[in-house]
């Protein structure tokens, strides 16, 4: 039997999103040192970004905030933000871990009066809404952002403007002279689950994404039905901010294709009935159409999928749409497509197109800084070099409660390789 003594008793968990967070939580709460290591400014991934989840069509804030809750009440687990893991020595039990921290410019003593940002004139990009609104350069990254502070955009630093924002605050949270760092963690075992990144669509062509404003993939959809999203939750055209009345939307938007992506995401399904919702919810009189080839429901999800599918005002055309134009005087979408159960070719126009867009695991782009192993479309395998394990979508492409269950097994595993 392994010895206690043996037993190297910090988890590294690369990964803030429900994925990371839950092992985070299990391990510390099984009585092990975390160091929980995020990229981003703020913990909670995808899911933050999202307007609600299936099944039960809760907010993020939901799932997340118990999260929060259990990490603020647990003193064994340390939070890095804005933290990416540079490089991993050693074996498993034995891990030497340099962590990169680059600078936020604002330390713990932020309140979020959000005085910063009022002195910041400078606007750039907002991520958090995929680049469909500006920021100032003085930011909170989203209101139930965790931590709950500001950051400064290295954009303004050694600009007047820097000195403003420094003024305004009354708290001495802001500090300019924050450089990056590098951080070193000594871990027993490592839990990877930085997660996915959306399937880039304007890879296809011939359904315009990129080039037409009102064809959008679908985490661009999560945004504008979002009341914290830069339309303030009214689902409108793009081209002009029209609300939208008619709208389709086309599953496996590069799924399911050996050009693009061989597999199936297992949830684009769901997240276009989700999203479909979303718009009837908002008018009664809107109607929305989903051009599938199959639809894949698993588990719990197909009560979901049997609830939606009997609201009268959403068609389920199957067959898979040849080619999407958009009218440059109307902004309306033409969609053409073969229905497949009666082999007429349809042509039908509307307001605004979502194309599900399935999930590249992150390790496509970037890689474990060590020897790992991955599928051949760059998941990162669960059972992996001793120590080192795979969880949630970094893995498999999955839904929260099944990247929960991961986030748990691997804590198992994690707790196991650092028994040496
Ligand atoms: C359009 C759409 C809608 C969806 N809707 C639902 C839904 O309604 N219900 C549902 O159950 N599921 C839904 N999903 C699936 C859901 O998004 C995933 O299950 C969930 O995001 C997986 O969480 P994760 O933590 O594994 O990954 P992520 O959410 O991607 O989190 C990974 C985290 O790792 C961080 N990170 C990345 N790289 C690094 C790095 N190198 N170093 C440090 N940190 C890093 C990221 O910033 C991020 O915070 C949907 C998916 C899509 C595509």
């Amino acid at each position: 039997m392994a010895d206690a003594r043996n037993c190297n008793r910090t988890i590294l968990v690369a990964g803030g999103g429900i994925t990371g967070l839950s092992a985070a939580v299990e391990a510390a709460e099984a009585g092990f040192q975390v160091a929980l290591v995020e990229r981003e400014p703020y913990l909670g991934g995808r899911v933050a970004r999202m307007n609600k989840y299936f099944p039960k069509l809760c907010p993020p804030q939901c799932g997340l905030e118990i999260n929060f809750r259990r990490i603020r009440n647990n003193s064994s687990i340390r939070v890095m933000t804005m933290s990416e893991v540079e490089k991993i020595e050693g074996e498993a039990g034995d891990f030497t871990v340099a962590i990169r921290v680059s600078p936020r410019y604002v330390n713990e003593k932020c309140t979020a009066c959000g005085k910063c940002s009022k002195a910041a004139t400078t606007e750039i990009p907002n991520t958090f809404n995929a680049g469909l609104s500006t920021r100032r350069a003085a930011y909170l990254p989203h209101e139930f952002a965790y931590p709950l502070r500001y950051v400064i955009a290295p954009q303004i630093i050694g600009a007047p403007e820097a000195r403003a924002v420094e003024a305004a605050c009354e708290y001495g949270a802001v500090e300019l002279d924050m450089a990056q760092k590098t951080v070193e963690v000594k871990a027993g075992a490592i839990i990877w689950a930085t997660g996915w990144e959306p399937f880039d669509t304007s890879a296809i062509s011939y359904y315009g994404a990129g080039k037409y404003r009102n064809v959008v993939p679908n985490v661009v959809m999560e945004r504008l039905a979002s009341a914290n999203g830069p339309t303030g939750g009214v689902i409108s055209r793009r081209s002009d901010g029209k609300p939208v009345k008619k709208i389709a939307f086309v599953q496996c938007a590069g799924s399911r294709d050996e050009n693009n992506l061989p597999y199936c995401s297992g949830v684009c399904c769901l997240a276009s009935l989700k999203q479909a919702s979303y718009l009837l919810d908002q008018d009664q009189e809107a109607s929305a159409t989903i051009f599938y080839i199959d639809i894949r429901a698993f588990g719990r999800n197909e009560a979901f999928f049997d609830k939606v599918r009997n609201d009268d005002r959403i068609s389920l055309v199957k067959g898979k749409p040849g080619e999407i134009t958009e009218n440059p005087k109307t902004g309306m979408v033409t969609v053409q497509v073969e229905d497949q159960e009666t082999g007429r070719m349809l042509r039908d126009e509307f307001d605004l197109v979502v194309l599900a867009a399935g999930m590249v695991p992150g390790t496509a782009r970037q890689r474990v800084p060590a020897e790992a192993l991955y599928d051949g479309n760059g998941f990162l395998l669960r059972e992996n070099t001793p120590g080192i394990i795979g969880a949630g979508c970094v893995s498999s492409p999955s839904d929260v409660s099944s990247c929960v269950q991961d986030a748990t097994a691997a804590v198992l595993r994690a707790i196991q390789a650092c028994r040496r």
